[in-house]
């Protein structure tokens, strides 16, 4: 190889995005990001960006907490900032239901691994503070399971996802919710594949300290943005009096560029790090679009949508495992079970952008974000089942495209 070669221009295609995220930009957004001037992080319009969206983040979430904000990067930075209140040797619970909230639960063991624990296994510590309550993969995270756990183990911090897109399950919010404020326990969410899709306000749970979601899930801006971050009064008074180990992932000093200072709002943001105006403005048009959409329209769409793929691949001989609304994870038919793999890597390798689940077991994982039209399912349907012909499945396409017609004149007629 050269080590001086110049490359080519990176060309990347054009793909349907039908996986748990990220889900397709709005063309608006791209040209919002695309047409921004070059301005620094303290000019005006973009220090006033900044404020508004923080304030529509206030009604994405549903709260009228002060520390609303985005942490620049992706929901893994949301979620890092979070977790940074958690301390080496604080007593945390967390509940485990797949992938994601497996990839936290490490986080947090990480965080609150003493240094001899963390040197002991540094890359997978086992830390004796933190207690994982494993659910099953495919199943849901129970209020009564949340409740027992923190009546025995009284910790001071607990952690749960709200939709854990590993397996496209969703766990009981409120049964956390509750059971937190019962044992005084704050609690911390992982809001990643909810927020923007569910028709949900963070003030209604109480018990939940911190909130952290993503930019390219719900809110649909993956041109590398903020991803929101909520915390209540008690989690930042915790907070004041622990402090935490970093700077940059810090919720107070996060917090001070989105015009956050002393638990007041100011009227302008002071430096931080160097937002760049260009993500500014696509977050900022992001959220319009959404809160435009409205929570109550998009939750509807979602509802609408998911229950019209869910039908077709059940009748095309899949078995549906998922609850999610934005989100289908399946077993193949029983003759093709085992090639789940086999059949993603297809569909992928042809712009189809399907996903499988990233944890045990193998399952096939459809996805609608941004896809909300008859139109858009009526595709992802049709490609799935032609990847199934392919390999030998005999799924009859007129019949499919003749169910899905025939699904969306009664649902439209019954709205
Ligand atoms: C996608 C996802 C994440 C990770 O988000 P990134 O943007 O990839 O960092 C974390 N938690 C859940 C529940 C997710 O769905």
């Amino acid at each position: 190889m050269n080590a001086h070669a110049i490359f080519p221009p990176l060309e990347i295609p054009e793909t349907l995005a039908a996986g748990p995220g990220p889900g397709n930009t709005d063309p608006r957004v791209l040209q919002r990001f695309a047409n921004s001037g070059l301005a620094d992080h303290m000019q005006a319009d973009v220090l006033r960006g900044m404020i508004e969206c923080k304030q529509m983040l206030r009604q994405l979430w549903g709260t009228s907490n002060t520390y609303t904000f985005g942490v620049g990067g992706t929901g893994f930075s949301g979620l890092d900032c979070m977790l940074s209140a958690i301390l080496p040797g604080d007593s945390v619970v967390v509940f485990v239901n797949g992938t994601f909230s497996g990839i936290d639960a490490l986080t947090i063991r990480m965080k609150a691994a003493t240094r001899a624990e963390l040197a002991a296994n540094p890359m997978d510590p086992a830390s004796a503070s933190v207690t994982v309550v494993n659910v099953p993969h495919g199943q849901s995270v129970q209020g009564g399971t949340v409740a027992a756990a923190l009546a025995e183990h009284r910790p001071k911090w607990a952690f749960m996802a709200h939709w854990e897109t590993g397996s496209g399950r969703i766990n009981d919010i409120k049964g956390f919710s509750d059971a937190c404020e019962e044992h005084g326990v704050m609690g911390l969410v992982d809001a990643v594949s909810s927020l923007g899709i569910e028709d949900f306000s963070i003030d209604d749970y109480p018990g939940v300290a911190g909130w952290a979601s993503c930019p390219q899930k719900g809110v649909l801006c993956l041109p590398l943005t903020y991803a929101p971050v909520s915390f209540s009064t008690r989690y930042i008074d915790t907070l004041r009096a622990t402090g935490c180990h970093t700077y940059v992932h810090h919720p107070l000093l996060e917090a001070r560029h989105w015009g956050i200072i002393e638990g007041q709002d100011v009227a302008a943001g002071s430096y931080h790090r160097t937002h760049s105006g260009y993500a500014v403005a696509a977050f900022h048009e992001a959220l319009r679009l959404t809160l435009q959409h409205t929570l109550a329209q998009r939750a509807r769409d979602y509802v609408f949508h998911e229950k019209a793929l869910r039908d077709a691949v059940s009748a095309m001989g899949c078995q549906v495992t998922s609850d999610m609304t934005s989100l289908v994870v399946l077993n193949l038919p029983g003759a093709l079970s085992g090639r789940e793999k086999e059949l993603v890597q297809a569909c992928r390798a042809r712009g189809f952008g399907i996903w499988p689940t990233l944890s045990e077991p193998v399952q096939i994982r459809i996805g609608i974000l941004n896809q909300l039209s008859q139109a858009a399912i009526t595709d992802i349907v049709l490609l799935f089942a032609a990847a199934m012909n392919e390999m030998g499945a005999e799924v009859g396409l007129t019949a499919v495209r003749a169910q899905l017609d025939q699904h969306y004149k009664v649902a439209i007629a019954a709205q």
